[in-house]
């Protein structure tokens, strides 16, 4: 008996239907930020690992969640998958210099190499835009407002913005400071990760869902009520922009996000519906010395990610269908020997019309089957009788009397019906 596999530890397949949520998903981000002027972005799976160690040095995800590996190049090369999606796409600005303000997106698998455990996987699947080469505050707006829009388009209600402003070089510097003595000399009452390892990043410890430092930071000093002159203007034209647009929001003074690189505007989607541990569907912010961290010239950046598997959760909370309609309207069903079901479905699928059928002449009984499968609207039938004759059946598989029509009538008949049914 040969070795049978399964999907490596941490790792799942999406298979049909299933997947076609994926697909619908895939498809209206494309069209959203298409429409908006963001061209899409494919670049590797996997980078020196020097790319995403520059943007993450503190953070578990680069620390110790990352799927690195050495390759077989002579010496070897430290590389790694990418475990989130901007630093990848900097990466390749800063490597091709495209004319500015450069408006991407992508869709693509992102890798931690997480403890195996119930609900933690080591390939996830993202959508995102990155933009490059601006700091107008209204971009943040427009970026905002698409995944909220996106999010409005496949149905999702309960999501709501948060906002917040963390600074730049200007007056994060001396913000963290303080943080840093406001945590130090509460040490003792901050949670067991957060006592040894607080200084390594003070603002990840305003995000920590522990008891101990929720109680212990619960008046601590909060970047946006320190942020210097420009840093107010901008995070008061971004405000501005969103009520403009009609964009609500809450002010969320805690809201840091996992990663180092973020500058001024932050911000999360929130499910509603979701467990409050895991319920950031999406979101991103500013990184306006990303593109310098990793050796180009100043140049601001925004973007937002937004995982695939958590918005699958928050429609399953809010009982909202991903899956679409089917991709097949017809099935043809023949009982003359599969050579008219090779025709017709060739014929149907010229004209546009999804069209699938049976194979290995099955049954009529069995072939009705498959159709009602397949999730079509209308089957054809041709039999024997219907040969000679040169008609063919058309049956409405979700209720409705059959009908018989001219086989060069069929194409016209079955649009008719298709039409009517949607
Ligand atoms: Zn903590
Ligand atoms: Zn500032």
């Amino acid at each position: 008996m040969p070795e049978t596999f399964q999907t490596p530890q941490g790792t799942f397949d999406v298979l049909p239907p299933d997947s076609r949520a994926y697909e619908t998903l895939v498809a209206r981000f494309a069209a959203r930020v298409g429409a908006a002027g963001y061209g899409l972005v494919i670049s590797p799976m996997f980078e020196d690992v020097g790319v995403f160690r520059r943007v993450g040095e503190s953070t578990d995800v680069v620390r110790k969640e990352m799927y690195d590996f050495f390759d077989k190049g002579k010496p070897p090369r430290h590389l790694a998958l990418r475990p989130e999606g901007t630093a990848s796409v900097v990466r390749a600005f800063v490597q091709h210099r495209p004319r500015v303000p450069w408006k991407t997106w992508y869709a693509a698998p992102s890798f931690r190499y997480e403890r195996a455990q119930a609900g933690r996987y080591r390939q996830h699947h993202q959508l995102g835009v990155e933009v490059l080469g601006t700091e107008d505050p209204l971009l943040d707006v427009e970026v905002i407002a698409l995944l909220g829009g996106f999010y409005a388009d496949v149905g999702l209600r309960q999501v709501a913005l948060h906002l917040n402003s963390l600074g730049d070089d200007t007056c994060r510097p001396a913000y963290r400071a303080e943080l840093e003595a406001f945590l130090a000399e509460r040490a003792d009452r901050l949670c067991d990760e957060h006592r040894e390892r607080f200084r390594d990043n003070p603002l990840r410890v305003l995000d920590c869902k522990r008891p101990a430092c929720l109680e212990a930071t619960a008046d601590a000093p909060l970047q946006v009520d320190r942020l210097c002159g420009p840093c107010t203007a901008h995070f008061t034209a971004v405000r501005g922009g969103l009520d403009a647009l009609g964009v609500a929001f809450t002010l969320d003074k805690r809201l840091v996000r996992g990663l180092d690189y973020y500058t001024r505007t932050t911000f999360e989607f929130v499910g509603e519906a979701l467990e409050s541990a895991q319920n950031g569907v999406g979101g991103g912010g500013r990184y306006d010395r990303l593109a310098e961290d990793l050796g180009g010239p100043p140049t601001p950046g925004i973007g937002f990610g937004t995982g695939i598997e958590r918005i699958r959760l928050a429609a399953a909370a809010e009982d909202v269908d991903l899956t679409g309609p089917a991709a097949v309207d017809v099935f043809v069903v023949d009982t003359t020997g599969g050579l008219a079901a090779l025709q017709l479905t060739h014929e149907l699928r010229a004209a546009g019309i999804g069209a699938d059928r049976a194979w290995d002449g099955r049954s009529f009984k069995a072939q009705f089957k498959a159709a009602d499968r397949s999730g079509a609207r209308v089957a054809v039938v041709v039999g024997d009788d219907e040969a000679a004759r040169g008609v063919v059946a058309l049956k409405p598989l979700r209720g409705g009397p059959q009908i018989e029509v001219p086989a060069d009538e069929m194409l016209q008949r079955v649009r008719t019906m298709i039409d009517d049914a949607h």
